[in-house]
């Protein structure tokens, strides 16, 4: 693919001034910013190439060989292009000084020590099938950071006093000129706050903020299912200069049941009957959440039929109702039998149709008609 004309790409004249040059960059890199596009690849494309553009253009003696030689006066190797930095995502204090943070640009911008939002936490929970289905209360141990209650947060001593840093005058970062761009990395005497401390405190060893361990009773809605959580506002983690807590998110699993399984608020079970129930009808019993519900089989009752329980699921979460228990038959099959039951189901087995192994048996319907016959 051939590049385009970087005068072109800026949308300048040949005889542009470096303001004119820089404004245009400056209202092309608003535009196509990555942080006010996001995932939008050609934005992305159209920001490096005004970037690239820019790079040459800004610098006096790079511009002069573009204008002689073209895109081959600066593309020194070929690859990369024409020495494109990729730190120029990272800072762009020296291009948009003045604006202010109107632009909103996520990520970097933001003043150092300000006031800062506490991190959200996450706490997961298993608890029981029953306990989700009858909801519980329960405590739960969840470390955070904590603002430092000696030195409230300062990280100084008290009666100490913290300065400010002397090599970098409190900025916390220190600037470098690289190429066009100034590039910023945090001061190596204060790590980056801007201030140092000459008598660390002593519970919190000069961080301003300790780990602490907090119990807290989370109460759990009847009806909760796994993956759905709790927000405790304010429970999580302790801002910074004064900025608001965070939240902690308590997310829930619940365990399996050995009988039910759970659909939406609906419950599953497979409930092993005799097969001399299923064949003259009678009745049985259902465990449900809460106890024991007569079930009604009628005879002739096929493996496989669906008998639902209504309101006996699992309560809905926001207080919605109830769900249903759907009963499936299954036929139970004896693994040990009485001389007495071996006998009779003998006999009975007598007065059943005869069942060959193949279709060329001794009756005169094929095979899978018998089969059907069998069970109508
Ligand atoms: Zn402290
Ligand atoms: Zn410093």
């Amino acid at each position: 693919m051939s590049k385009r004309d970087y005068y072109e790409v800026l949308g300048v004249e040949r005889q542009a001034t470096d303001q004119q040059i820089k404004s245009a960059y400056r209202r092309l890199a608003l535009k196509f910013h990555p942080d006010r596009n996001p995932g939008d690849a050609r934005a992305e494309e159209a920001f490096k190439e005004a970037a690239e553009a820019y790079a040459v253009l800004a610098d006096a003696q790079k511009r002069g060989l573009y204008d002689r030689f073209g895109h081959a006066g600066v593309n020194a190797g070929g690859a990369g292009g024409a020495g494109f930095d990729p730190t120029i995502f990272a800072d762009f204090s020296d291009i948009f000084s003045g604006l202010g943070d109107m632009f909103g640009f996520g990520g970097g911008r933001r003043r150092r020590g300000g006031p800062q939002r506490g991190s959200d936490l996450r706490y997961d929970l298993e608890i029981s099938f029953d306990e989700s289905a009858e909801g519980t209360e329960t405590s739960i141990v969840v470390p955070r950071e904590e603002t430092c209650e000696t030195c409230t947060g300062t990280g100084a001593a008290p009666g100490s006093t913290v300065e400010t840093c002397a090599q970098c005058q409190g900025s916390g970062q220190m600037r470098f000129q690289q190429g066009f761009l100034t590039v910023a990395r945090p001061c190596s005497n204060c790590r980056g706050t801007g201030k140092t401390i000459a008598k660390p405190c002593t519970t919190c060893r000069g961080a301003g903020r300790i780990s602490r361990e907090r119990k807290l009773t989370v109460k759990i809605p009847a009806g909760i299912a796994t993956g759905q959580q709790m927000r405790l506002t304010g429970e999580g983690e302790h801002g910074t200069a004064g900025g608001p807590l965070g939240d902690l998110y308590v997310v829930v699993h619940v365990q399996e049941h050995p009988f039910f399984q759970r659909e939406d608020d609906d419950l599953y079970c497979e409930l092993p009957i005799h097969f001399p129930t299923l064949a003259l009808g009678g009745s049985v019993k259902v465990p449900t959440l809460k106890n024991r519900e007569e079930l009604h089989i009628p005879s002739g009752t096929q493996p496989g039929t669906r008998f639902r329980l209504r309101g006996k699921g699992m309560p809905n979460v926001s207080g919605r109702g109830q769900g249903d228990l759907h009963v499936i038959a299954r036929v139970a099959v004896p693994k040990k039998l009485s001389k007495e039951q071996k006998h009779l189901l003998e006999e009975l087995a007598r007065t059943m149709p005869v069942q060959a192994e193949d279709g060329s048996g001794s009756e005169e319907k094929p095979f899978f008609e018998r089969m059907k016959d069998m069970f109508t």
